[in-house]
């Protein structure tokens, strides 16, 4: 087999495909030609040549960047191929939010896998991940690569913002959430949970939630968020209700005027007890888009490649589990791509 470094290796510009002369989610600068994993904008970027994306990637890079985002788009559905100089690629879901894939590079008999970010877990927003057989290096994430994230049941961290919301029904429960990904999941998850009632959500969402519910993605009743202050007892409706919005949002003047205010933060970072404090959280909601350590590990033993590679973060501890199971693993330490935060 030939060395898989002629086929994917790490620049600074990110990860580069020297025979196909593309870069995987390039993180600086414009490239000739980029394929892209999802939406998100430590993945995605503008200013680029030419993307190969899925259908809904590159309608949310529009939807974020505008039309102009790059000079030419080449949309690919999961499992269908497409030849690069010689280099063939396809894509398979990653579970991580709409439209997002592990793309699969192939090349001399060599198939690499990269995953861009990824969960195992039932996400009724997006594609469920697929592992690819016959990998022989998988390129991971691990955002959550240390033994200490182990994210609860996501049904149950729905349950405590239901409970939270009965039992004070006179507070305005603010859930900040990512725009992209997290919003819809939650918006969808209330709704499996019996939620019916109007969701509020910050002008930030509205676009995507939009574009969401046009791919097939209902999200059941929503409304604007916006408080005109000219009208009196504008803020009253709010109470009891559940307002969605940019983490961030809630500490400015939109999220000061709610009544009787309850943060609450959907992130896998809730598990971070010192993080939810140091942010003003007073209900951290553990749901996360990023596979925790299990479904880290376990994903690694299913696809089971001959080389792992690891990218994202907290490389140490996942190439060192890697090598008591008896595996070969290297870090990338590719910069530039950021936790959740920017997500
Ligand atoms: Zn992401
Ligand atoms: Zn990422």
């Amino acid at each position: 087999m030939i060395r898989p470094d002629l086929l994917l290796h790490p620049t600074p510009k990110g990860l580069y495909c020297p025979p196909g002369d593309f870069y995987i989610d390039p993180v600086r600068g414009a490239v000739d030609r980029a394929v892209v994993t999802h939406g998100h904008a430590d993945h995605a970027r503008a200013g680029h040549g030419a993307v190969l994306a899925t259908p809904e990637t590159l309608a949310i890079m529009e939807a974020r960047y505008g039309e102009e985002f790059t000079k030419s788009r080449q949309p690919i559905e999961y499992g269908e191929t497409v030849e690069i100089n010689s280099v063939t690629v396809w894509m398979s879901p990653a579970g991580h939010v709409l439209g997002s894939a592990q793309v699969v590079v192939e090349w001399k008999g060599l198939r690499m896998v990269c995953t861009g970010d990824y969960k195992r877990r039932r996400d009724p927003t997006c594609r469920q991940f697929e592992p690819v057989p016959g990998t022989h290096v998988f390129i991971s994430e691990a955002t959550f690569g240390l033994p200490v994230f182990r994210h609860p049941d996501t049904d149950g961290e729905i349950r405590k913002l239901l409970d939270s919301v009965a039992m004070f029904p006179e507070r305005t429960h603010l859930v900040g959430v990512y725009a992209l990904g997290k919003a819809q999941r939650v918006i969808k998850l209330l709704r499996e949970a019996g939620y019916n009632e109007t969701l509020y959500i910050h002008g930030a969402l509205e676009k995507l939630c939009k574009l969401y519910e046009d791919h097939g993605v209902a999200l059941g009743p929503l409304d604007t968020a916006t408080l005109d202050t000219k009208e009196r007892g504008a803020q009253e409706r709010f109470r009891g209700k559940i307002v969605l919005g940019p983490p961030s949002s809630f500490h400015d003047k939109w999220g000061r005027r709610f009544p009787d205010p309850l943060p609450c933060f959907a992130s896998g970072w809730m598990s971070v007890r010192q993080r939810a404090k140091q942010s003003g959280v007073e209900l951290p909601l553990i749901i996360s888009d990023h596979a925790d350590w299990d479904e880290l590990t376990d994903t690694v033993r299913e696809v089971d490649p001959e080389e792992l590679w690891i990218t994202h973060g907290r490389e140490d501890a996942l190439v060192r589990w890697a090598e008591l199971e008896g595996r070969k693993a290297r870090p990338l330490r590719l910069v530039g791509y950021e936790d959740e935060s920017i997500d």
